[in-house]
């Protein structure tokens, strides 16, 4: 039996575990993917500190798993499709079948990105649809592809792209962009990126993988095809809550919301990082979040043993 769960390992669930382990408290980190989640989507991590060359997402990640390992911390593959509560307890389940339970839980499952929801999106996804534009970019050398979005992300990967692609179309449904002032500014100036603004993509169409995309003008309310080979989707995040079958309190969104402890409405579940509801989707603030909630779970298991 662990005293802590944490499900998730990207920053926030390591750092937690981190924490925990650190002060000897057992603790299990149960992941569905890889270690590191969405750093592993990063080429280079520039902004977190400690770093003045930058990181590779996969760097980052190793070195956060090998610290926590270090402290005696334990990770377990698995996909948790519910959560339960009996008594103090919380009863974690797992797809598998197994059920696992423990004293204090830590919700660190980040968030993934939106699809689209047209036809072909599903049918083409890995043949020419990505949502990540740093892990898939350089298979599109000399090639036209779009981005669709209009945030900073989408304006970052369509200025990423040109790294590799011949052109890029910037593809946004409003005739203004979201995104910072200064990747406004890259983007205009960039002869590669061609912005198309006021379209929306009705279908992917292709045979073994992408060709063209159906686009429609919702100013003209014409219907125009593009020849592409890749498609990049960049329209924001979902939280990943959707396995919560508990009443924990989040927002309209999904979107976890947590107090300063990181504490959610349930006692002894906390909830760190990009599952949370905040204002900086970013590693150093996973990090500290996961800290946070890792204190803040030491302080609960203090005040019932
Ligand atoms: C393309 C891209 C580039 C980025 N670049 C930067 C950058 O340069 N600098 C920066 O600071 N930030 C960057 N970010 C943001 C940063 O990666 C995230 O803010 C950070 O990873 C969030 O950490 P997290 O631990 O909250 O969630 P995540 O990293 O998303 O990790 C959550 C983990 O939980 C697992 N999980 C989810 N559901 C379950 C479940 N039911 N059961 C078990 N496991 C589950 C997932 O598989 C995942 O591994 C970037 C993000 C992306 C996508």
């Amino acid at each position: 039996m662990f005293k802590t769960i944490i499900i998730g390992a990207g920053p926030s669930g390591l750092s937690a575990g981190i924490f925990l382990a650190r002060d000897k408290i057992p603790v299990l980190i149960i992941e569905k993917f890889a270690v590191g989640g969405n750093m592993l989507l990063t080429e280079k991590i520039e902004n977190y500190p400690g770093f003045p060359n930058g990181i590779t997402g996969y760097e980052l990640a190793k070195n956060m798993e090998e610290q926590f390992l270090k402290f005696g911390g334990k990770i377990k593959e698995g996909d948790v499709n519910g959560i339960e509560l009996k008594d103090n307890k919380k009863i974690v389940k797992i797809k598998n079948g197994e059920i696992l339970e423990c004293d204090v839980l830590i919700i660190a499952t980040g968030s993934s990105r939106k699809k689209l929801g047209v036809k072909g999106e599903e049918e083409f996804t890995g043949k020419g649809v990505s949502y990540c534009a740093i892990c898939d970019g350089p298979f599109y050398k000399e090639k036209e592809v779009a981005v669709v979005g209009g945030g900073d992300s989408a304006l970052e990967e369509a200025i990423h792209l040109t790294k590799f692609a011949k052109t890029v179309y910037l593809i946004h449904r409003r005739d203004n962009f979201r995104a910072k002032k200064y990747l406004q500014d890259e983007v205009m100036k960039n002869e590669k990126i061609k912005i198309l603004f006021s379209k929306t993509i009705k279908e992917i169409k292709g045979k073994e993988t992408v060709e063209k995309i159906v686009v429609e003008d919702l100013k003209q309310n014409k219907i125009e095809e593009l020849n592409i080979r890749g498609i990049f989707i960049s329209v924001g995040f979902k939280p990943n809550t959707d396995f919560l079958s508990i009443d924990i309190k989040k927002d309209e969104e999904g979107f976890i919301i947590v107090n300063e402890k990181m504490e959610t409405n349930i006692p002894g579940i906390f909830a760190c990082g990009d599952v949370i509801k905040k204002q900086l989707y970013q590693v150093i603030t996973a990090c500290s979040e996961g800290i946070i909630a890792g204190y803040f779970a030491e302080k609960y298991l203090d005040s019932i043993f």
